[in-house]
């Protein structure tokens, strides 16, 4: 037998209709928000994700999946959906179009990780990018994109906001961090050693608890924002009170990925312990220009629909029940199975969900098998009915039963 894949997961036929109510969802939600589907490839050049997601962060150094195709090429397996956007919005010439340019994806996305709940390697990504608007009244806007979405999912979550600032304020607090760390530097993990070095930001987001406990008594970002950053971060939170978004300031969310300026945000799951964070995002400035566009302003988030739908099904949220047939037809032999078969094609083609057997099962197991599929009313054709044109429909709920005409059976199941 040959198995799945280490950290993939198939969504099986009697699981899919909660992906589409979640996807569903992130439609309806970003309708609402005049956001526009973009897709790209699920595999880019290599080069995009070490220049877009940032040659230090985990993602580019440990989790991709990148290969040389036959070309020669080397190709990556998309980690993240940012990337591939920007870099379509430039590819493109968006820049010169109407702006903000407002977009979202539902992809796949792949990281080489430890897989474990709440973390695959295969896993999927409703995401939002916003192009060409540099006021925190968009970073407040995708902010209220993810709190409406999680609502609508009813999903109860704390929104933790930060800024790390600009390229000035960052120098002058990496240096301040390198500072605080260099007395620590034997305690940190090997990784941590590596950030020091390279990106001293990132040792705010380690998860390995002795760099915790040291990080807990680090100096915090905010006190070294420059005015701009400092006002951008102030209106952010004036729009947020406005629009009624409860928030809390977290100096110690910097983001996985490089490309973040000003404005970072998380929401965590109040409900589940680990893997709690369902969705992440903030502003990145200097993405646009870092891929090799004209600098154009960007806000956005991602959430993880495993995680959306790990947190919906452990808080018992409002999944809805699938939706199920509305007629099972039932023949009593041969010809009226045939029967059965002809009107249940005339249904589907009017639009009603029908149903009819495919086994050659008895009479009492077709209703069987009617009941577990959930059918609503299931109607018999026997020789008498093949003859009348008249069948018996049964309600499941209630029992009842009503005598409908063949020829009158799409108008009858259409209004049910
Ligand atoms: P984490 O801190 O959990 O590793 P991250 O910072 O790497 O998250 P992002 O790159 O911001 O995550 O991705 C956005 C969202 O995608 C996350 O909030 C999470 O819901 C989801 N996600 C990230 N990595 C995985 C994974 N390996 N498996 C499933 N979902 C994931
Ligand atoms: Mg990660």
């Amino acid at each position: 037998m040959i198995n799945i894949p280490k950290g993939t997961k198939d969504v099986l036929p009697s699981e899919s209709y909660k992906w589409q109510f979640v996807e569903g969802v992130c439609r309806s939600v970003s309708k609402r928000f005049h956001l526009k589907e973009i897709r790209t490839p699920t595999f880019e050049h290599t080069e995009l994700f070490q220049r877009g997601v940032g040659e230090t962060t985990d993602v580019v150094t440990k989790e991709m999946y990148t290969f040389k195709d036959k070309g020669d090429r080397s190709i990556t397996l998309k980690p993240e959906g940012t990337a591939g956007a920007a870099r379509s919005f430039i590819e493109n010439g968006m820049a010169s179009g109407v702006l903000p340019v407002k977009m979202f994806y539902l992809t796949p996305a792949f990281r080489y990780e430890r897989p474990q709940a709440g973390r695959l390697r295969e896993f999927h990504q409703f995401g939002v990018e916003i192009f060409g608007a540099k006021g925190a009244d968009t970073d407040a806007e995708a902010i209220m994109v993810a709190d409406s979405l999680l609502k609508g999912l009813g999903i109860k979550v704390k929104l933790y906001v930060n800024s790390i600032g600009c390229p000035t304020c960052r120098a002058r607090f990496n240096k301040a961090l390198k500072e605080f760390f260099a007395p620590h530097l034997d305690e940190l993990c090997y990784d941590c050693k590596t950030r020091f070095e390279k990106n001293p930001l990132r040792l705010l987001d380690c998860k390995e608890e002795g760099c915790k406990k040291i990080n807990a008594g680090a100096p915090t970002i905010l006190e070294y924002l420059c005015e701009e950053c400092a006002a951008h971060f102030e209106t952010l939170k004036e729009y947020l009170t406005a629009a009624g978004i409860e928030y809390e300031i977290n100096p110690r969310i910097v983001r996985g990925l490089d490309y973040y300026t000003r404005t970072v945000f998380e929401f965590v799951s109040t409900s589940i312990g680990a893997q709690g964070t369902v969705c992440g995002g903030g502003r990145y400035d200097g993405l646009i220009e870092e891929l090799g566009g004209n600098s154009v302003p960007a806000v956005g988030f991602a959430a993880g629909i495993e995680r959306l739908l790990m947190v919906m099904e452990q808080t018992g949220s409002a999944l809805p029940e699938e939706e199920t047939p509305t007629v099972y037809l039932a023949g009593m032999d041969a010809a009226c199975r045939k029967k059965a078969f002809t009107l249940c094609a005339f249904l589907r083609s009017a639009g009603v969900y029908a149903e009819t057997d495919h086994m050659e099962r008895s009479i009492k197991a077709q209703f069987k098998y009617a009941d577990k599929i959930g059918a609503k009313y299931v109607a018999v054709i026997g020789g008498n009915e093949l003859e009348s044109g008249v069948m018996n429909v049964k309600c499941m709920a209630t029992g009842e039963s009503e005598s409908v005409a063949f020829e009158n059976a799409s108008a009858y199941f259409l209004e049910k």
